[in-house]
């Protein structure tokens, strides 16, 4: 029986990937999430796509121990999501001839999944992109590839994806494999972000070079703080809810289906490491809050990547309850608010602006209380 394709399904294309008889391809929904297309006519039974979609396959073991970091390199800092724990575990990766494989971001192209092997391919992997980035069979083959060439690799990606490359890569040559998996309360499609970014580039009449999710900005540590730089020269800088890609993001309207019953939102963890923003307040003064990774090590491979960490920041161990207790997608799927069965088909009709504004109604009241509270 082919695989079964439901709202579960998480998009990750692994069962493309195994495909023998090649009569699964992937395809965007009318959302512009990616999905599989299934050739019943051609289908084999075999079975093999079952064994390695990631909701039949999880395998997962609790975290070992848990660190807090913030690098010391301030360029890494200023581009990175929290404490750039994984720029600093890439590059000791690299210096030690390994191979790197996370997100890159293009503002035509839209995210997609790229290779480093210097610190200069490094940098554009540097940054967390808030949407849904597709794991093609092209990235997979080539982990693959450059395992059985003898190389080590370091995949980081959401955890349904970490899991996709379980299930394809054969036990025998996980050896070399590193996985990171990144704490994830869920993605939007490139759909809305595309439609988020059209429309800021045409108020501005300039196309937009780079979108930073997660600038770091003095004064608003521990905020999302979106900014966009134009082709022009202009750049812009919104501060959390402010920023209407931030809202929808921030209200979870916008996220896919499966996102809101992951089955990997628990304790549960895929990857050698697991990466996130530490959040709980007050747990070590030597950190800032928006600048500081949750760092989880769930295996031994994920001791000896930390290890390298040493001399590249701040590194302290924490204590796993207290460092993971209000990070909610360590314990549960977010909740799927109601209004994320209208904003997809209201940003159709009425546009991205007017979809976030009446999907996340709340926000401005909640503003204007806050003003008269002040
Ligand atoms: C959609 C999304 C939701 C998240 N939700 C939470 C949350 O609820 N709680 C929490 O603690 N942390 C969450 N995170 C993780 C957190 O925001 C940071 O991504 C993480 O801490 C890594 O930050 P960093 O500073 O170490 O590295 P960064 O430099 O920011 O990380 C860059 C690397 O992260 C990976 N990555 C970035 N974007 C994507 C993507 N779209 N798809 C797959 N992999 C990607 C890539 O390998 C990329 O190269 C989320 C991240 C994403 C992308």
């Amino acid at each position: 029986m082919p695989v079964a394709i439901d709202a579960r399904c998480t998009g990750c294309g692994a069962c493309a990937v195994v495909c023998p008889a090649k009569c699964i391809t992937m395809g965007d929904s009318a959302e512009g999430f990616s999905y599989p297309r299934i050739d019943h006519a051609s289908c084999i039974n075999c079975s093999r796509c079952e064994s390695a979609c990631p909701l039949n396959s999880k395998e997962a073991s609790s975290p070992i121990m848990c660190c807090l970091f913030c690098t010391s390199n301030h360029n890494t800092l200023s581009r990175c999501a929290s404490g750039g724990a994984f720029t600093e575990l890439a590059t000791s990766f690299i210096e030690a001839g390994g191979v790197v494989v996370g997100v890159a971001d293009d503002m035509r192209q839209g995210s997609r999944f790229s290779t480093a092997a210097d610190a200069s391919a490094l940098q554009e992997l540097s940054g967390s992109k808030y949407y849904q980035c597709n794991l093609d069979s092209e990235t997979i083959a080539s982990i693959g590839t450059m395992l059985s060439a003898g190389k080590r690799v370091l995949f980081c990606g959401t955890p349904c994806q970490v899991q996709a490359v379980k299930g394809v890569i054969p036990r025998s040559l996980r050896t070399s494999l590193f996985l990171v998996d990144i704490i994830c309360q869920g993605v939007p499609s490139r759909i809305s972000v595309d439609a988020y970014r059209r429309r800021a580039s045409l108020r501005k009449g300039s196309e937009i070079a780079e979108h930073l999710f997660r600038a770091k900005l003095k004064g608003h540590e521990g905020q999302y703080v979106t900014q966009l730089t134009y082709a022009n020269g202009d750049s812009e800088t919104k501060v959390g809810a402010e920023d209407l890609y931030a809202r929808s993001f921030m209200y979870q309207v916008s996220l896919r289906e499966s996102c809101y019953e992951c089955p990997f939102a628990s304790m549960a963890r895929v990857g050698d490491l697991t990466l996130g923003d530490h959040w709980a307040p007050g747990l070590n003064a030597s950190f800032e809050r928006g600048s500081t990774s949750l760092i989880l090590v769930n295996s031994d491979k994920g001791k000896r990547m930390v290890a390298a960490l040493e001399g590249r920041g701040i590194l302290r161990d924490a204590a796993i309850e207290d460092a993971t207790r209000s990070n909610i997608p360590l314990h549960h799927p977010v909740k799927r608010p109601l209004n994320r069965s209208i904003f997809y088909k209201a940003m159709k009709i009425f546009g991205f602006a007017a979809a976030v504004h009446i999907c996340c109604w709340r926000y401005p009241i909640k503003r204007l209380i806050a003003r008269i509270h002040k």
